[in-house]
């Protein structure tokens, strides 16, 4: 059979474009954030004086500040120039820049793709083992739960795509790569538990994608289980079930039990044809990188998902800044395919590197073109990321968290990377030095400790070798296989780096009944405890009708000769307040401390 399929060279050959950013007849044309330094450069003025700017405003930046786009524009205003933003395609931007609109008569409808989301331990692992192990095509080997990042079943002669790392990590990390892979949320919500903390944060990922959503009511077999409730509590954050007047499908079931998945098929077959999923089987391959590892014997192995367009072996492929050439393809349950068409998963072999989950990939056949345009991305590539390394902005005062991270498939190692730069605060700043799949190497040591990072990881534990090695360069390790134990113990070490924090809390109130004054001491005040309690050397203030007067400490706590170390509600005792002695009868001292507050 001939290979019908339409080229991707004329559409980005098309669509590449090259702006100079630069100032012309008093406009500024640019095309995205850029740095002080370089936009002071192309308006030719001294960065200084932007920085001054700045400075004024109560602003501290260094020139390696970006200024997004809001902010060019304002200086432009104040430098009196026009400007304009141009939308540059180039080899960096393409995969996410190039449009490739296929005409309506070539379109035919393809599978949806699901990604499953919703509070730990809701049952998401188990919703999707079940329906991986029930469902996949068959003739594989049974009961096979390995991940390979996706896979599809059939649900009435329809089939249905499942990216199966569940949770919102991985659906965040692949957005925040611009990556728009899932058409559907499955949100899994535990009948028994209700709305928790990640399902209202799965609720608010799915709605800023601007994702359709469908809820699974998952543990519906066990005794606590409240449906009622948990429609209530969705409908509180806006998921509103259809019979309540909304627009969402709820199902109801178990995971466990393998009950409700036959309607939750339906319920997704029945989102999906309004969707009206289209793309073109008759092109080269345009899709995204689910997640790659390398395999002892078969090499690079990595799982993609087909959005438009046709994969076949020997077709070459760039994903991020590398080019390579699929040798073999598979279903992601091992059968051997020829080719793979839109919105199926895919397994390839032949890869001479491992792509990042993620990454948006182009097939094509001409291979030259391939290589010139990945090694231009890879050029583009590095000068931005050399740029954002010497970027790394740390604002006065802040520490440096550096982290190393190593994780068993790119897919978990990015939603790490990801979630740890969440943890980031005003003090604290986290700097991933290197993200990487595999086994820990002598180079993550050495670079661990040139960089004073420790290292966490996921799903790997160090050899003896590299254990030795790492104990002789005092590098930390840390292996985790949740991803939540390795974000609360970051979130304890950072904790620790940051300084205490005081938050002040009143202890009592005493009245001052009478005052004593006495030549070598000075005023006594004779107080008697209205509520609460005062201690000695307790931080005070006086207090005057209604205002504050003096703050300072007490010297002296006493009943009669007596040295008090407190005075508790009711009872009276004479103090003294440090270097001060303009106290009077009716005044009121109130005493309180300074506690550390639980740093978050
Ligand atoms: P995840 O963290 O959301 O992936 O949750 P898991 O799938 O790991 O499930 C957490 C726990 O809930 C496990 O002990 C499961 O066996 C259990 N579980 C999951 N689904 C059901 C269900 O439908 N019914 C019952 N009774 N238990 C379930």
């Amino acid at each position: 059979m001939s290979d019908k399929r339409k080229l991707n060279i004329k559409e980005i050959k098309d669509q590449l474009t090259s702006v100079n950013t630069e100032l012309k007849d008093g406009v500024f044309v640019f095309t995205g954030p850029m740095s002080i330094n370089d936009f002071a450069e192309a308006i030719k003025k001294p960065a200084n004086e932007i920085i001054t700017h700045y400075f004024k405003q109560g602003k501290m930046y260094n020139i390696n500040h970006t200024l997004d786009e809001e902010a060019i524009a304002e200086l432009c205003l104040e430098y009196g120039y026009d400007f304009q933003k141009e939308n540059e395609v180039n080899a960096q931007n393409f995969m996410e820049q190039v449009q490739i609109v296929d005409s309506e008569s070539d379109l035919q409808s393809r599978p949806p793709i699901i990604t499953v989301m919703g509070h730990v331990d809701h049952g998401k692992t188990t919703l999707i083992d079940k329906i991986r192990n029930a469902n996949v095509a068959s003739g594989e080997a049974g009961g096979i739960t390995q991940h390979t990042g996706a896979y599809q079943v059939e649900w009435k002669d329809q089939k249905i795509t499942f990216l199966d790392t569940p949770g919102h990590e991985a659906f965040t990390s692949m957005r925040a790569r611009g990556a728009k892979v899932t058409d559907i949320v499955v949100l899994v919500v535990a009948a028994d538990d209700g709305v928790m903390p990640q399902t209202k944060e799965a609720i608010d990922h799915t709605k800023a994608a601007g994702v359709p959503m469908i809820v699974f009511v998952n543990k519906m077999d066990k005794p606590g289980a409240d449906p009622e409730r948990v429609k209530g509590e969705l409908s509180q954050a806006d998921v509103v079930a259809e019979d309540w007047g909304g627009d969402i499908q709820f199902i109801y079931g178990s995971g466990l039990k393998g009950e409700g998945i036959d309607q939750l098929f339906d319920a997704i077959n029945i989102q999906a044809e309004l969707l009206e999923l289209k793309a073109n089987p008759n092109r080269l391959a345009i899709g995204t990188v689910v997640e790659s590892r390398i395999d002892k014997g078969r090499g690079v192995v990595a799982t993609l998902i087909v959005e438009n367009g046709t994969l076949m072996s020997r077709d070459f492929i760039v994903a991020g800044s590398n080019y390579g050439k699929i040798r073999t393809l598979e279903t992601t349950v091992g059968q051997k395919i020829e080719e793979a068409g839109p919105g199926t998963p895919v397994t390839v072999t032949g890869l001479n590197y491992t792509p990042n989950a993620g990454d948006k990939f182009f097939g094509f056949q001409d291979e030259k073109f391939a290589k010139n345009l990945a090694e231009e991305k890879a050029f583009a590539d590095k000068q931005a990321d050399l740029k954002s390394r010497s970027i790394i902005e740390v604002k006065e005062g802040q520490k440096v968290l550096n982290v190393i991270v190593k994780a068993d498939v790119q897919g978990t190692s990015e939603a790490v990377k990801h979630s740890l730069q969440k943890l980031e605060n005003d003090e604290i700043k986290i700097n991933v030095v290197r993200n990487s799949v595999g086994t820990i190497s002598k180079s993550d040591i050495l670079l661990a400790q040139a960089s004073n990072a420790i290292i966490c990881t996921f799903n790997i534990r160090p050899t003896g070798d590299v254990k030795k090695y790492a104990e002789d360069q005092k590098v930390e390790i840390r292996t985790y296989s949740i991803i939540y134990k390795m974000l609360e113990e970051v979130e304890d070490m950072i904790n620790g780096m940051m300084k205490p924090k005081y938050q002040e809390e009143i202890t009592g109130e005493a009245n001052i009944i009478k005052v004593f004054s006495y030549s070598k001491v000075g005023n006594i005040a004779g107080c008697l405890m209205e509520k609460g309690y005062i201690e000695s050397g307790s931080k005070v203030r006086l207090i005057r009708n209604g205002r504050v007067i003096h703050e300072g400490v007490l010297d002296s706590l006493q009943r009669g000769p007596n040295a008090l170390k407190r005075a508790d509600s009711g009872k009276d005792f004479g103090a003294h307040i440090k270097k001060y002695d303009d106290i009077k009868e009716g005044d009121i001292i109130e005493a309180y401390k300074d506690v550390e507050v639980t740093k978050k």
